[in-house]
Parts: C-alpha cells; structure tokens; sequence
C-alpha cells in the first residue's frame, strides 16, 4: 500500500522556492517514491491511502540541532547536575521529547548530557518503545578547568551526575571519547570554553589548539561528529582549524575567524534563542536579573547578530538550534524562534532559515542520508501548516498552524498532558533570593504599602 499526499504547496527544501499542486508518494515503509506536480504523479491504486493537505503549506519536519533532552526545564546549574537521578532524567526527557514531536519537529540533536540519558531516549524511540522525534545523542561534554560545565569550586569538580566530564590530561580526553563512542554516541560535544576571561575581558579557551586537534581528529577517526561550546574568538579559532563539524554560539567572529571557519569547513548554530529568551523573559526577581546576566546578554546579543550576519553574508552554513531545556526555553515551545531571529537579526531570507531548519540541520544528524527534504529515497517526515511560514516565518510558533505531523508517513498524535513541574525539575534549595536587612525590609514596604497592611 502507497500513500499519496496532496499538497497545497509544497517547501521540500531541495531549492529554496515553495511549489503549488504537488503530490509526495510513499511506501508502507515510510520512504519517500515520489515528490512532484501532481499532474505528474503515478494515479492512486486500488488500496492505496490518499491524504488530502491539498489547501496547506507542506514542508519537511523540522529540526532542532541544540536541544538538551536531560535538563528538564531546569532553573539552575545544580537542577541540571545535582538533584534528579539519570533514570528519572531519562523518563522526564522521553516525555518532552515528544513535546517537540508535537510543535513540528521531528528531529532533534541532544549535544551534551550526563550519563546515558539522550543516548536511552534515542534507542527506546528507535526500538518502537514510545513514539518521539529522531534523536541524535551526545554523552557529557569534554570538558577542563576552564570550560562551561565544571560550574563549581575546584575541590568539588564535576561530579558524576552531571553533564561535564572533567578531564585532566590529553589522555582522559581521548579515553573518554573512546569510552562515549563505545556507548553508542553520535557525537562528542567539546567545552572549548566557559566564563572565565582573561583580564582584558577575552573568554579564555579551555583546551590549547593542539589538544582541541588531537580530541576532534579522535572523534571523526571513530565516525562521529565534534561538536564545540565556543563563544569567545580563540576558541573558534581552535575549533575551525580543528575541522569541527558544528560550533555553537560564535559570538565573537572576526575576519581571521570567518576565513578560518570556511576553510575548515564548519557550519555555525548560532543558538540566539537562549539569549534572547533572558532578555526578553526574565523578570526582576529572578537571580539573573539581580546578577546583572541580563544586561550583559543584551550586549553580547547585539555584538553576535553583528558577527554572525557577516558570517551568514560570507557563506558559512547556519544550523538552527535552541538550547531549549532550561526554564526560558522550555521543551515545545520556543523552537521556531530561532527561524525568527535569523530572519530578523541575521539577516537569512525565510527561505534560507526553513533550510537552516531542515536540509542544513541534517547534515549534523546521525540520520543525515534520511532527513532533512522531501525527495525519493528520503523519510516521509513532514508537517502541514496553515499559512506560509516563507510570508511570516513566526507563524511556526504557533502551535494551531501546526496541523499535521508525520513522521516516518505516519500522523502523529500525541495527547497534551498537564503535570506538576514542581515534580519535575524543582530541586534546587535556594529559598530566597534577597538578602532582608532592616534597611532591605524598610525600602521593600516603601514599594509595597500593602506588605506594610498585611502586618
Ligand atoms: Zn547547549
């Protein structure tokens, strides 16, 4: 049995143009046979199932690259480390990695993770377990003294739950990328660099350029893909001349860097969701708010749009991807801002971030041969929207557009289930965040003359 789909329009991101009355055919199995004008397609057999999406905008699932199936919505560094257990991580992952599914992505690349857990969400939805997206799994990422995830004092270091594994020579590196490799991972992610800063103000990079040669040449030899944490200007530096198949972040790009990216030849994910979220959602309350996190964000978002719009302008390929798994970028929800932000701040047409989405964000995919466009030979994982997200890219935040959701040629419905984040996530043991003197509590009833009421 074939399944026929008629539709409106069709973005199947072989080019960049939008095409009225086409047809995609697949087999029982889920591979695409044919993708045309529906003129041309082969007459619908006796048996065969005929889906009609013929008044709506049909275009391939989409991807996200950064998405971190083991955080849980999480508030803080320790909620991502510390609290959960890695079988409750696991679990909680499973269920939000289907929030994805349900917002038009039937993809997604999990870069960094402590234990197994992306690695277990990925081989339970591949075995026919559960349905959810493609997951393409990382383990923890490789990381030193002076990388992203070792948050803590040094007699603390990164311990076992979390999602960095600390190593202390070139060595460890290696082994531990053997070892990841051994359990199945589809790439390595590297913290090639984290907070701290030379005195001049530049982000330190974690590994030297030759120990960032020695890891990626490692990870590819053993047919993975290298991943790298990088925001400051060395260590994408480092990691272009290493090869490195994706950087996220690269804020800080100047000529030498773009010139080196493109002749190493790696795609950027600029993944400015994440900072725009801070500044456009945190509130006055919250701690980062408080610790000045917001108007340093705002700063470092203005620097990258510049840079990475030079970057776009250069030829560099842009992946899109999110960070979503913490408290501002919530599973499900804020996806597709992405798409907006490099339409409206990087300067990509609408056309080029639907790529970005789909056929470039393949590349990165341990599923790269299957996804990522509509054509013969490829995976019937598509959406049908209504509305032209190529006439207004933010109507893929919506989730009513969303109309449909294939995955594999089959629709996927999946049932909205309230539950109790508090359960979930909220683990952390800070109760506070003011510190009340005399002097706080006094100017606090000052702003609030109903505190002083309530006495
Ligand atoms: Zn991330």
């Amino acid at each position: 049995m074939k399944t026929h789909v008629r539709c409106g329009t069709l973005f199947s991101a072989c080019d960049q143009e939008a095409k009225p009355a086409q047809t995609l055919v697949y087999d029982a199995r889920g591979i695409l046979e044919f993708v045309g004008p529906t003129e041309q397609a082969p007459t619908a057999a006796a048996g065969d199932q005929v889906l009609d999406h013929s008044r709506q905008f049909v275009m391939p699932g989409l991807i996200d690259v950064h998405v971190h199936l083991a955080y849980g919505n999480a508030k803080s560094e320790e909620d991502i480390d510390l609290y959960s257990p890695l079988e409750f991580r696991a679990l909680r992952g499973l269920f939000f990695a289907q929030k994805l599914l349900a917002a038009g992505y039937t993809a997604l690349c999990s870069p960094g993770d402590a234990g197994q857990v992306s690695l277990s969400i990925r081989n339970a939805i591949r075995a026919g377990l559960f349905d959810g997206p493609r997951v393409s799994a990382a383990g923890p990422y490789i990381t030193s003294r002076q990388s992203l995830t070792d948050w803590y004092p040094s007699w603390i270091g990164a311990p076992s739950t979390s999602i960095g594994r600390l190593v202390a020579s070139r060595d460890e590196a290696i082994e531990e990328i053997r070892v990841q490799a051994k359990n199945g991972v589809d790439c390595v992610k590297i913290a090639l660099d984290g907070i701290q800063r030379r005195p001049d103000g530049s982000l330190i990079a974690a590994f030297t350029s030759d120990e960032t040669d020695i890891m990626v040449r490692e990870i590819q030899r053993l047919g993975l893909k290298a991943v790298v944490h990088a925001i400051g200007r060395e260590a994408v530096l480092y990691a272009a001349r290493a090869g490195v198949d994706l950087i996220f972040h690269a804020f800080d790009l100047d000529d030498e860097c773009i010139d080196a990216v493109l002749k190493g030849g790696s795609a950027i994910a600029p993944t400015l969701t994440f900072q725009r979220n801070i500044i456009d959602f945190t509130q006055a309350q919250d701690p980062a708010a408080a610790k000045g996190r917001v108007d340093h964000v705002r700063r470092q978002y203005e620097r990258a749009c510049r840079s990475l719009t030079k970057a776009h302008k250069a030829g560099i390929p842009m992946m899109a991807g999110t960070d979503s798994g913490f408290a501002v970028t919530p599973y499900g929800e804020w996806h597709a801002r992405e798409l907006e932000i490099l339409v409206n701040d990087v300067g990509l047409s609408p056309a080029e971030a639907l790529c970005a989405a789909t056929r470039t964000n393949a590349r990165f995919l341990a599923d790269s041969e299957r996804v990522g466009r509509l054509e013969p030979g490829r995976c019937a994982d598509f959406i049908a929207l209504d509305g032209s997200p190529l006439e207004n890219i933010s109507l893929l935040l919506d989730k009513r557009r969303i109309l449909a959701v294939y995955l594999g040629g089959k629709r996927m419905t999946l049932p909205e289930r309230d539950y109790d984040p508090r359960q979930v996530t909220d683990a952390a043991l800070v109760n506070w965040t003011d510190v009340y003197t005399q002097a706080r509590v006094a100017e606090l009833r000052r702003d609030k003359p109903l505190a002083r009421a309530a006495e």
